[in-house]
């Protein structure tokens, strides 16, 4: 068996930041993470051991001493300024990427646009998007756009992890439902995602089945794979090594491997070890590629990735 690494694949800068900032405010006190930093479990687990919490502060019951971590998805600015005002000692690891959406965002509506987010209603990079400005609309079908009712003047946006194709045929939809309207498009896809999914397309020509490794809700992951369906190649997406099933690769001779923005290289290759034992009949190698996972090696404060 044939397996096939994307050109681009996995944890991107943005995540990278993020995990690493976190790891150095965890090692210095009680750390509060509001939301999960990534949607990607493998990683949500090493920031547990290292004692990092997840939640809103009401649900962990954090005091004013706690440190408080935003996340790479961001938040809203008046979030932002009530816990700060609350006396929290906030440290925030939203991505650059996100910070320009926002910025496109405001800029649309400060101009008058009646503003449009594609994306996934209700992930936290949309709902930190929209907190500022209630009236935005989301987005993320053709049905959806076509319920929108008639304004001079719209302002689109997407959640910087929806794929460009989709964004773009959304975006015309919208012109087409409104031909006498002024429709004006931010591309706030963001460049990482771009490549991962640019990456899919060409993996997708030359494979029979891809494995897209990733966390079950993080939307680039979800993405990438239903790009592969959409080409009608075969697609397994698994959180860990551990997941995968010899018998879906029975007959397989070419597999292409692909990951979320999320996930860890380690992962990553724990999913390729396993794969080579599977198509050389190795089953025990493939049951300890497995289990293998991540370590972490004590409370350090530093991350294993
Ligand atoms: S997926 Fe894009 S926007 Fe999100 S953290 Fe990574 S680089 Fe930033």
């Amino acid at each position: 068996m044939k397996i096939t690494l994307a050109d681009h694949y996995g944890m991107c800068f943005g995540v990278r930041d993020a995990l690493q900032v976190t790891g150095e405010v965890a090692a210095a006190g009680p750390t509060t993470v509001l939301g999960d930093l990534v949607h990607n479990g493998v990683v949500q687990r090493q920031l547990a051991a290292l004692g990092v919490k997840r939640g809103s502060l009401a649900e962990v019951g954090a005091s004013a001493t706690e440190r408080v971590i935003i996340t790479a998805h961001g938040a809203a600015e008046g979030q932002r300024r009530a816990w700060r005002d609350a006396g929290f000692a906030v440290t925030d690891t939203t991505c650059p990427l996100v910070r320009k959406a926002h910025r496109a965002l405001a800029q649309l509506v400060a101009g008058g646009a009646r503003a449009v987010v594609i994306g996934q209603a209700g992930h936290a990079e949309v709902r930190g998007l929209c907190g500022d400005f209630p009236e935005v609309a989301v987005v993320e079908s053709a049905e959806e756009v076509e319920a929108l009712g008639f304004a001079p003047r719209f302002g689109v946006v997407a959640q910087t992890t929806q794929p460009l194709g989709k964004v773009l045929d959304l975006v015309e939809c919208l012109r087409r439902r409104h031909p006498g309207a002024e429709v004006v498009y931010r591309d706030t896809v963001c460049q990482p995602t771009k490549d991962r999914q640019s990456a899919m397309e060409r993996l997708v020509r030359e494979q029979e089945c891809v494995v897209v490794v990733g966390g079950r809700h993080s939307n680039n992951t979800r993405q990438l794979s239903e790009t592969a369906r959409r080409a009608g190649v075969a697609v397994r997406q698994v959180e860990t090594a551990e997941e995968l099933q010899a018998a879906w690769f029975a007959g397989v001779t070419r597999v292409g491997v692909t990951a979320g923005t999320s996930t860890l290289e380690e992962t990553v290759q724990a999913v390729v070890t396993r794969l080579e034992a599977f198509g050389n009949g190795r089953a025990e190698e493939a049951a300890e590629a497995g289990a293998g996972g991540i370590e972490i090696s004590g409370r350090t404060g530093a991350l294993a990735f």
